[in-house]
């Protein structure tokens, strides 16, 4: 399989190719297609599997095929750090560079306001930890009623440093209608407890 086979729009190839990835790994050309299909979806991945373009290429795949709702924020991705947050803000953006959609992040342990100011510019995706996202909602600094796709990335970490509470109070700001991604390392009772919760009929992919 190539990634041209996974029918993604010629600016995301673009981006692709110069990232110099030959072929999808196992998670990406088992999970793209789904999430094309716009069904939720539970990935049992590590780190280093390729999760992240996983994720991130189909939905921006969904976000192009949009005509409206632009510059608003329709997807979210929820990570456990900082250190994460960073790394797949840098890699949404290399992978959206040929597009305009736009990306921010938000983490705590920094200052508030620059990230305040990157949201309020009007963006499409926001890479997000729990605790800073809840700030900003308290703050009346973003709006999650347009988030249409919802991931949660080492989702078994955030669960371990007690998110929980955190997840459902960002659950209820959220609309019914949404394409939920869970991709988590591990998975225990703990974690399937959770996928019950959050996801709807998800497609169970292992690699
Ligand atoms: P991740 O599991 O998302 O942290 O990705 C691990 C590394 O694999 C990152 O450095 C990516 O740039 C790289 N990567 C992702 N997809 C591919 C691919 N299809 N071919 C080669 N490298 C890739």
């Amino acid at each position: 399989m190539t990634f041209a086979d996974l029918n993604l729009d010629s600016c995301l190839l673009r981006a692709i190719a110069e990232q110099g990835y030959q072929q999808p790994t196992p998670i990406q050309a088992q999970a793209i297609p789904a999430i094309l299909l716009g069904k939720d979806v539970m990935a049992g991945a590590q780190t280093g599997t390729g999760k992240t373009a996983a994720f991130t290429l189909p939905i921006l795949q969904q976000l192009l095929a949009q005509q409206f709702d632009r510059s608003r924020l329709r997807a979210l991705v929820l990570v456990p750090t900082r250190e994460l947050a960073q790394q797949v803000e840098a890699n949404v953006r290399i992978y959206a560079s040929h597009t305009d959609i736009k990306v921010a992040i938000a983490y705590g342990g920094a200052s508030i306001g620059p990230q305040i100011v990157a949201i309020k510019q009007g963006i499409d995706i926001l890479v997000a930890t729990p605790g800073r996202l809840l700030d900003l909602l308290s703050r009346q600094i973003l709006s999650l009623d347009a988030v249409q796709h919802l991931v949660f990335d080492e989702a078994d970490r955030m669960l371990d440093m007690g998110f929980k509470e955190e997840i459902n109070q960002i659950r209820r700001r959220l609309p019914n209608q949404r394409q939920n991604l869970l991709f988590s390392a591990t998975f225990d009772d703990g974690m399937f407890n959770f996928s019950q919760r959050m996801l709807t009929e998800p497609e169970l992919i292992q690699v």
